[in-house]
This record gives C-alpha cells, structure tokens and sequence, in this order.
C-alpha cells in the first residue's frame, strides 16, 4: 500500500535521483535533442520537493499540484507531459484512498496507468516512437502481471521497474517519431531516449520509496 507521507517521499527521492542523473539525462538529449532534458527535470523536481506535504488534504491534492508545478516550472515538452502524468495520477487516486490515506496496489497501478495514457493523449505518440510511453507501457504490464498474482505493492513496483530499465534500454535502436529526436529522422538511432531514461529513475525511485 501507498500512504500520502510517502507519495511525498517519492517525489522527493525522484528529486534527489534526477539531480544525480541530470548530467547523464542532459547528455543524451544533447545527442538527439537540445541538451536540456535533465536541467528540465531538475527545475521541475527541485519546486516539486519545495511543496509541503502537511498543505495538502490527501496524496491526490499533492500529486496535483506537483503536476502543476512541473507544468509551470519546465519550458520543455517533459514539463506537461510529466505534469499531465502526476494530475491524471491524482485523478485517479482521488476518492480511492480509504480513511487513513491509503492506496492499495491495483489502485496505484491504475493511476500510474492513467498517467501514462494522459502522456499518450498530450504528446500524441505511441507505442514504438521513442518516447518515454516505451517505458511506461512494457513497465506498467510487468506490474499488472504482479498484481495479477497477489503481489504487494512494493513487488509490483520491483517488476515495472526491472521492465523499465530494460525498456528503456530497448529505446536505443529505435527511431524517433515525436518530439526534437524526431528531426534527426534515422540518425535519432543509437542512443536512448532522455524521457525514457527519466521515466525509468521515476518507478525506480518508487521502489526506494513504497516498503
Ligand atoms: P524538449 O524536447 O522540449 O527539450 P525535454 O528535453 O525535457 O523537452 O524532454 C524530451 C523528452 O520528452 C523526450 O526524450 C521524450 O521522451 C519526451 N517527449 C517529447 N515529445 C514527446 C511526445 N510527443 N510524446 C511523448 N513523449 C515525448
Ligand atoms: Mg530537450
Ligand atoms: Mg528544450
């Protein structure tokens, strides 16, 4: 299960993960992009961890705004899209906590699957273009397999993030079809994609996160 203190924890640990992979997330984007993908994501964490968990009523006010906040904070195509990501999350949290805040796997699941959908609609990309959605879908399969089998949460999230890993891995080959990958055409070939990459650290810092 999922409290909100520690849906707080999990966007802090991802500030703390961001901030020690920014070099490495800007350097890919500097390979296939304009090299701003991991100082994006840091600005957007940094205000995101700024927030105090005791102003919010549950985990879904939280997520929402830190939603907001990577919208208002990221000039790049990351900051609505991980902003969409978090408030389809809330939305889909909201009225699912029980009493004490708590959200149970398949209730997470489901809102981490939101997410990724609300990802798909704003960037209008798919399956195989390159983006961070070929990490969130293989990962999010690997934890509705886990669910599936009675998992508890924090095996669930082991799962989707052992697939996230390698799914982002999988998006070295592949040719990008959205985003500014896009305009390099076949020569985006050769090197993984930032957002999938930033994806991966985000279910990762999950695992450090949900005992
Ligand atoms: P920008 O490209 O505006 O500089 P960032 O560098 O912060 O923004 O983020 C780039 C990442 O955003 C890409 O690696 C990719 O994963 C993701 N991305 C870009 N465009 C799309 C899209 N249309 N749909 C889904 N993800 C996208
Ligand atoms: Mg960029
Ligand atoms: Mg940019």
């Amino acid at each position: 299960t999922a409290t909100s203190d520690q849906i707080k924890n999990w966007l802090d640990n991802y500030a703390v993960l961001i901030r020690r992979n920014a070099a490495d997330l800007t350097e890919l984007d500097r390979l296939i992009g304009d090299a701003d993908h991991g100082a994006n994501m840091q600005r957007g964490m940094e205000r995101v961890q700024k927030l105090n968990a005791g102003d919010f009523a549950d985990s879904a006010a939280l997520l929402k705004r830190a939603g907001m906040t990577m919208v208002s904070a990221v000039g790049g195509s990351s900051g609505p899209l991980y902003g969409t990501f978090f408030i389809r999350m809330a939305t889909a949290i909201a009225g699912n906590e029980d009493e004490n805040h708590v959200v149970d796997a398949a209730t997470f699941g489901k809102a981490l699957r939101d997410g990724a959908d609300g990802i798909a609609a704003r960037g209008k990309a798919q399956l195989g273009d390159k983006t961070m959605l070929d990490v969130w879908y293989p990962a999010l399969d690997a934890y509705d397999a886990a669910v599936a089998e009675g998992k508890e949460l924090h095996e669930c999230l082991v799962a989707a993030s052992e697939a996230a890993d390698a799914a982002a891995e999988a998006t070295i080959p592949m040719i990008a079809h959205k985003g500014r990958a896009s305009y390099l055409g076949n020569r985006s070939a050769g090197v993984k994609d930032p957002g999938a990459a930033s994806s991966a650290l985000l279910l990762q810092a999950a695992v450090e996160t949900f005992g």
